[in-house]
């Protein structure tokens, strides 16, 4: 793993996303609100949904922490979008096998968009900042 390999993931995947993320802010109305944390790097995330019935209407985000940990959770609220809650659970897991190495089916089409980030698999001391939405929103649909 050379210095070179992380910092072009820094530049190409986090980057970008990090300076925009997408869907960051506060929801009005009534809305589930989680907070989890990652130690380990010092990221915090607080994750506002928006569920009716079994479909998640919307999402927002506020974050505090490295590149990797806001980069991912902008990605994630935007995968979450009028998903179902069950399909959002479903990629969370594949998100999490991806992060682990493991081989998915590349085909689903909305695993494109998440695909880059799936690089960071290869920093595995970084694997939990890019989790930390996904299993955030796990916990809140849980709790539902
Ligand atoms: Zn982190």
């Amino acid at each position: 793993m050379s210095f070179n390999n992380l910092d072009q993931l820094y530049r190409q995947v986090i980057m970008d996303p990090h300076k925009t993320p997408r869907n960051k802010g506060v929801l009005a109305g009534d809305t589930l609100s989680v907070e989890m944390k990652n130690p380990t790097c010092g990221d915090r995330i607080q994750l506002q949904l928006q569920v009716e019935g079994d479909s998640i209407r919307d999402v927002k985000f506020d974050a505090e922490g490295c590149s990797i940990s806001t980069s991912s959770a902008s990605t994630m609220t935007e995968s979450i979008q009028e998903k179902t809650v069950d399909d959002e659970v479903k990629m969370s897991l594949l998100f999490s096998d991806m992060m682990l190495g493991k081989e998915i089916d590349t085909e689903v089409p909305e695993l494109d968009d998440i695909e880059a980030l799936q690089r960071v698999s290869k920093f595995p001391a970084r694997i939990k900042c890019a989790t930390l939405a996904w299993k955030a929103m796990e916990k809140g649909v849980h709790e539902e």
